[in-house]
């Protein structure tokens, strides 16, 4: 009886830039998070807000190859999330306030946290794709 060939299934990124050596994974995102090109260090990551750079400024990477798409929204949500129920359940139990000033306290709270974490998560986000090897072409050599 004929044995099963069995095939070795790799994931292969399409034009990982293997040549092109690459931040460690920690280096890129702590880069990231400061709003740093995790490759260089040294450009922004973001033009405005949230829109990731086309290219590096210093070290013409392609940072706008690496789409983080819903990463840095699901990450921030969940942090977010932790901190305001930890400490909406802190203070109900602490204090007893009305349900008007919890949510005068909460509403803006998770406001303020959202829109502060999501920019250093999505650049760490970004690093930590670059770090990975997903961009789709390898950087002008
Ligand atoms: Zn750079």
């Amino acid at each position: 009886m004929p044995q099963p060939i069995r095939t070795t299934t790799r994931w292969v990124r399409e034009g990982a830039p293997e040549a092109t050596p690459r931040p460690p994974l920690g280096t890129a995102i702590l880069r990231g998070l400061a709003n740093r090109c995790p490759n260089c260090g040294q450009a922004h990551v973001f033009d405005g807000y949230l829109r990731v750079v086309k290219e590096c400024a210093h070290c013409g990477i392609p940072l706008g190859d690496l789409r983080a798409d819903d990463a840095p929204p699901y990450i921030t949500l969940l942090l977010v999330g932790h901190i305001v129920v930890a400490l909406l359940i802190a203070v109900e139990r602490a204090f007893s306030p009305s349900t008007a000033t919890e949510v005068a306290i909460f509403l803006p709270l998770t406001a303020v946290l959202i829109l502060g974490l999501l920019r250093p998560i999505k650049g760490a986000t970004v690093g930590a794709m670059l770090a990975l090897g997903f961009l789709r072409h390898p950087p002008a050599v």
